[in-house]
C-alpha cells in the first residue's frame, strides 16, 4: 500500500511528491470512460479509509527521504474529496509543510458540499475537472454516481471561486465524439466566462484508457480552443504536440492567430517553424504582442 509516489518533476511547480488518499483500491464517484484505472462501481464515500495519522507519517517519511520537494500533490486512486477526513488532513499537513505548496486534483463532483469547500480553501492551489457542461455528457463520459448533478457542480464551483483567493485551475479532458461537439464546448465556454478560473487546461487522453475511447489530435484541440472566448486563459496541455509538423506563419497570420487565441511558448515551439519563431520575437520587440504570465504558464497575446 503506497501512499506516497514520485517525486515527479513538474515544469510549473518543480519537484512534486504525490499523496494517494486511496492507496489500496479505486474509490471514486465517477467511472470515467477514459480512466486509466480498471472500471469499478461508483461510490459516494470511501469504504476503505486510511487514517490521517498513517497518511501524515507517510508524508513525513517521504519528506525526510526527499529533501528538496516543492509541492505535495494530493490525489487518489479515485476521488480525493470523498476521503472523509480531508479537512483534518489538510490542517495537519499545513502544520508541517513549511514552505512546500500543497495542491489537490479533484473531479469537482463534491464541490457544492460546504464541508469539502472548507477543506479545499486550505490548499495552495485547487485543480478541478470539468469535462462536460450538461448532465447527459457527464453521465455518458464520466459515468458519474446517480447522486451527482452537473448543475450542482457548476453552482458549487461558482460559490467556491467566490471564496477562494488562490489559483483555481480547470481541467477539460476532450474525448473524440463524446465532448468535442461545438454545442458542448459552447456551453462550457458560457459557463467558464462566468467562473473566470485562473487557467483552463485543455487536454486529451494521454494514457491507455479503461474503455475503448479515442483521444483527439493536437490540431483538434487547437481548433476546439478557438471555440472558447479569447479572454479565457486556455492552455493546451497534451504530450502529443511533438507529433505535429511546424508551419510558416507570416506577420499577419501570427497577429491574427494570437488575436483569436493566446499561445504558449510550447504551442509556438510545436506549431511555428524557425523563421516564424523569429517573427514572434520581432513582434514582441515591437510591442505588437506581449507575453503574459498566468499561474506559471506564459502566453503570447496580441496587444
Ligand atoms: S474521476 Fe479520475 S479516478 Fe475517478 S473515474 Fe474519472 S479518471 Fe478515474
Amino acid at each position: 500500500m503506497n501512499i506516497i509516489f514520485g517525486p515527479i518533476y513538474s515544469r510549473r511547480f518543480g519537484k512534486s511528491l504525490g499523496v494517494d488518499l486511496s492507496p489500496s483500491k479505486k474509490q471514486c464517484n465517477f467511472d470515467c470512460l477514459y480512466c486509466e484505472l480498471e472500471p469499478s462501481k461508483t461510490m459516494s464515500t470511501q469504504d476503505e479509509v486510511v487514517s490521517v495519522e498513517n497518511i501524515l507519517n507517510a508524508i513525513q517519511n517521504g519528506l525526510n527521504e526527499h529533501k528538496d520537494i516543492d509541492v505535495l500533490t494530493i490525489t487518489a486512486n479515485g476521488e480525493p474529496t470523498i476521503y472523509p477526513h480531508l479537512l483534518e488532513l489538510i490542517n495537519e499537513i499545513n502544520k508541517i509543510k513549511g514552505t512546500i505548496k500543497v495542491l489537490i486534483l479533484s473531479n469537482a463532483s463534491t464541490i457544492n458540499n460546504l464541508k469539502v469547500q472548507e477543506a479545499l480553501l486550505k490548499f495552495d492551489e485547487v485543480k478541478l475537472s470539468l469535462d462536460c457542461a450538461t448532465q447527459k455528457c457527464l453521465k455518458k463520459l464520466d459515468r458519474s454516481d446517480d447522486s451527482i448533478s452537473i448543475e450542482n457542480i457548476k453552482a458549487g464551483m461558482l460559490e467556491f471561486k467566490n471564496r477562494y483567493k488562490a489559483p483555481l485551475i480547470i481541467e477539460i479532458l476532450v474525448v473524440k465524439t463524446l465532448n468535442d461537439s461545438k454545442d458542448e464546448i459552447s456551453k462550457l465556454n458560457e459557463y467558464l466566462l462566468k467562473l473566470k478560473p485562473t487557467r483552463i487546461d485543455l487536454g486529451t487522453i494521454d494514457r491507455p484508457p479503461a474503455f475503448n475511447v479515442k483521444p483527439v489530435s493536437y490540431e483538434d484541440l487547437l481548433q476546439i480552443s478557438h471555440y472558447f472566448d479569447s479572454s479565457l486563459p486556455i492552455y493546451i496541455a497534451t504530450r502529443k504536440k511533438s507529433d505535429i509538423s511546424s508551419s510558416s506563419y507570416s506577420y499577419d497570420e501570427i497577429l491574427d492567430t494570437l488575436a483569436k487565441r493566446p499561445l504558449t511558448q510550447e504551442d509556438i515551439e510545436a506549431l511555428f517553424d524557425t523563421e516564424s519563431k523569429k517573427r514572434v520575437e520581432n513582434l514582441l520587440h515591437k510591442e505588437k504582442i506581449e507575453l503574459i504570465e498566468t499561474n506559471g504558464v506564459e502566453f503570447f497575446k496580441k496587444i
